[in-house]
């Protein structure tokens, strides 16, 4: 994900949370470079990361 103010890829996820239909999760990130924070979705079906069901 590249950052909207800088155009680079180094950031970390500070927060994220399933939107309200629970298809979309809301990340927000901020770019490690500039400091600049955006927000970004993502679909659960992208996932490539295994989810642990308990
Ligand atoms: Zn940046």
């Amino acid at each position: 994900m590249n950052c909207p103010n800088c155009g680079k890829t180094d950031n970390k996820v500070i927060d994220s949370r399933l939107s309200k239909d629970e298809v979309v999760i809301r990340r927000r990130r901020e770019c490690l470079l500039c400091s600049g924070r955006f927000t970004t979705y993502e679909s659960i079906e992208e996932l490539v990361l295994p989810l642990l069901i308990k």
